[in-house]
């Protein structure tokens, strides 16, 4: 089955590189074996385990024994969380604003199990408030949760500097690195990261799996009982395919790291000089010197996001409203609250996110694709499609 998408919402998720799809191919169809099994086939499967996870850890710095296989990044949030606050009950958890719906919730129950949750707030920016951090970190904080890059405005936190101080503290430190690992350098010794949770689906390899590194200094709580799989902490037979996958995948985006950066900045420049001829009245939202390359997130006045998103659908054209997560919801998200963003921009927010797949072309005719829908709307004042159509 072919498409003519033009697909521009690597965000929410990539299209699997080929190299991916035919090293997973291999493990499902080839070398099929259970790790656990003693025959030459569990072998295999069991020697291709340690192999994969090495892969990756060699690519973010740190011990194969530190690399823990997950179902994807939702998981890593919550076992990294669940997993340091259950070792010290009754703790502070500080965590930002603007943190993925994993960490949020996560944190919801382990506030009802009587742990104190601190919000660190953020600037217009999307940066985070490190005095407002520092000033709360105290003998009882267990844990800082913050996330690399921002789902939805591609704002980057300074991780490094954020983690010496949380460290001077004597507290451990997570990052979401989610939307960050395969399109920019991770290092976790140089980010100084206890912890780090990634997910395939997000750098071109397949979906349900990722992984959660945690530093051979720290102790992990099960997660999943019910086996001997990763030590007992997870688990559950391992999903060799989706590992060959993941880790073929970001072995080959790391080998083309600078290129496909320097490809996503050159289209994201193409998008914003078209837009900026425009007359339409619109803002860009994050630390533009500092934010993930191809993560537009634009915010038109006085139209509604969700209407845009779905006339661009009809064009097949794919973009997100905000973030994937807040698609559904009439809410606004949390981040653009955080960030302050002023309503009659803020429910016209649509993000783009563009992959190391898409074309200069693509980009020039969903650009003014998108100018043409935004001009009717704003000249018809259409707030929703179900009201009023400009096609
Ligand atoms: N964290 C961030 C920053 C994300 O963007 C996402 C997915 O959108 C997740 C976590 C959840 O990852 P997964 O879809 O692998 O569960």
């Amino acid at each position: 089955m072919t498409n003519n998408y033009c697909y521009l919402d690597n965000a929410a998720t990539t299209k699997m590189s080929q190299a991916a799809l035919d090293e997973m191919t291999l493990y499902c169809r080839d070398f099929y074996g259970n790790p656990s099994s003693v025959h030459k086939l569990g072998k295999q499967a069991r020697i291709a385990f340690n192999d994969y996870k090495k892969m990756i850890a060699n690519i973010i710095n740190c011990e194969t024994s530190e690399i823990y296989i997950t179902s994807g990044g939702t998981e890593s949030d919550n076992w990294a969380l669940q997993s340091i606050a259950s070792a010290r009950p009754y703790s502070k958890i500080i965590i930002s604003s603007i943190e993925h719906s994993a960490i949020l919730e996560t944190c919801k129950i382990l506030e009802k199990q009587g742990h104190e949750i601190v919000v660190v707030p953020v600037d217009h920016q999307g940066i985070i408030d490190i005095d407002y951090l520092e000033s709360h970190l105290d003998d009882n904080t267990s844990i800082v949760s913050i996330m690399h890059a921002n789902n939805e405005i591609g704002t980057i936190q300074d991780i490094s500097k954020i983690s010496k101080i949380v460290h001077k503290n004597g507290s451990l430190f997570h990052t979401d690195a989610v939307q960050s690992i395969g399109h920019i350098p991770i290092n976790v010794k140089a980010m100084g990261v206890d912890l780090m949770s990634a997910s395939a689906h997000k750098f071109n390899g397949p979906k349900g799996i990722g992984f959660l590194y945690c530093s051979n200094e720290v102790c992990l709580t099960p997660f999943i009982v019910g086996g001997h799989q990763q030590m007992g902490l997870r688990a559950g037979t391992e999903n060799i395919a989706g590992l060959a996958g993941m880790a073929k995948a970001l072995e080959e985006n790391q080998q083309l790291l600078r290129s496909n950066l320097d490809h996503v900045t050159y289209l994201e420049k193409v998008l914003l000089c078209e837009l900026s001829k425009s007359t339409l009245d619109y803002k860009i939202n994050g630390n533009l010197s500092d934010k993930l390359p191809g993560l537009i997130s634009i915010s038109f006045k006085k139209i509604r996001g969700e209407a845009l998103a779905d006339l661009l659908a009809m064009k097949d054209i794919c973009v997100s409203t905000g973030s994937a997560c807040n698609s559904q919801s009439d809410v606004l998200s949390h981040v653009l609250a955080s960030i302050n963003l002023e309503p009659d921009y803020a429910y016209g927010t649509i993000r783009i996110s563009i992959g190391r797949y898409n074309t200069e072309e693509e980009i020039v005719s969903a650009i003014h694709e998108v100018i043409t829908i935004v001009k009717k709307m704003q000249n018809k004042n259409i707030s929703n499609m179900s009201n009023d159509s400009p096609f």
